[in-house]
């Protein structure tokens, strides 16, 4: 169904709609909490009752936003009986872990921006040519009249700012800025926002990273870089998975580099892939290769296994596609 359709019938079931769960993505990032957060706190002035949740730990470095600690775990609204639910920045339904078992019980709206959904919800919103899905959220509270207050604002710049890398993409595009300089119009504080998030660092990070180049690698006559971390890596630093958020975009800042590669054991015989792109490269197709999806620049996939053996295999993959596009 063509989106405009798709998107009047979202406006309609909120609507009619008194309770309402909205849902954000595993391993959130800033468009998600964005996302789910700016839904909740419009809906919620509609006079909605409103429960948000994520079925993952919230990186810590969000919790300097009060209204983080709205978003609810999987076992605290399990029981919850929503007339509607809507998923918001995930593609498909092993994205929302264990939520995943909702969608035969409730009418489920999908919200995103992902070229790679699969339109698992009842109704569908997917536009790719938005940069974030904060963006749609933005649309869809003005449709739904909602007022943006100061925080409202903010929080809803927050996903803009984050999947745009700080505005830096190629996906920053006319619409991203001029959403943006609406937000802030209303009073979102962007430095703040890069403050929170890329000034906040531990000394225990920085030898983490310091670990991460320690195993780089160069590959592809100079255009690819790719490098890898342990639970052991962790552990040595007293640090978790989230504390490398952001490593692979260090990755792809060197010189040259076309395609970025990271991957993190997060937990033991789990490894989540980064892949990053400058340029040209649609890093997407190897995600989806492997099993998971995005963007062009940005996409990402879980696996399951030994590190070393998930490494090899992941770069085999990537320097054959890459390899086939630069001959
Ligand atoms: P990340 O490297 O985790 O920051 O993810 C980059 C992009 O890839 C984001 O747009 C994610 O939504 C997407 N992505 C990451 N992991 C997965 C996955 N396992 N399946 C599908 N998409 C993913
Ligand atoms: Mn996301
Ligand atoms: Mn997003």
């Amino acid at each position: 169904m063509a989106a405009a359709n798709e998107f009047l019938n979202i406006v309609g079931l909120i609507n009619e709609s008194k309770k309402i769960l909205v849902i954000g993505h595993i391993m959130p990032d800033g468009d998600d909490i964005s996302s789910v957060l700016s839904l909740c706190l419009g809906l919620e002035k509609l006079g909605k009752e409103v429960v948000c949740a994520i079925d993952w730990k919230i990186p810590s470095y969000f919790y300097e936003i009060p209204e983080v600690s709205l978003i609810k775990s999987y076992e605290e609204v399990k029981e919850y009986k929503p007339d509607l639910v809507v998923i918001v920045d995930a593609s498909s339904p092993d994205r929302v872990g264990r939520f995943s078992e909702m969608l035969e019980k409730y009418r489920v709206i999908v919200i995103d921006h992902h070229a790679t959904n699969v339109y698992f919800g009842n109704y569908n919103w997917v536009d790719p040519t938005f940069a974030a899905t904060a963006q749609m959220i933005l649309r869809l509270n003005e449709e739904l009249g909602i007022k943006y207050d100061e925080r409202l604002s903010h929080l809803n710049l927050m996903g803009i700012e984050t999947d745009t890398g700080f505005f830096r993409y190629s996906n920053a595009d006319e619409k991203v800025f001029k959403d943006a300089a609406k937000l802030i119009s209303y009073g979102a504080k962007p430095d703040q926002i890069a403050r929170m998030i890329l000034e906040n660092k531990k000394v225990e990070q920085f030898k983490l990273l310091s670990r991460m180049i320690e195993k780089l690698r160069i590959d592809c006559n100079g255009l690819l870089a790719y490098s890898y971390l342990t639970q052991k890596d962790y552990k040595d630093f007293n640090c978790t998975e989230e504390d490398s958020g952001g490593f692979v975009s260090e990755l792809r800042s060197l010189k040259g580099i076309e395609v970025a590669v990271f991957l993190s054991e997060y937990v033991e015989g789990e490894v989540h892939v980064s892949f990053r792109s400058k340029e040209w490269f649609d890093v997407n197709k190897i995600a989806v290769i492997l099993g998971g999806g995005g963007h062009q620049r940005a996409a990402g996939t879980t696996l399951k296994g030994n590190i070393e053996e998930i490494v090899e295999e992941v770069i085999k993959v990537t320097k054959s596609l890459l390899e086939s596009e630069t001959k």
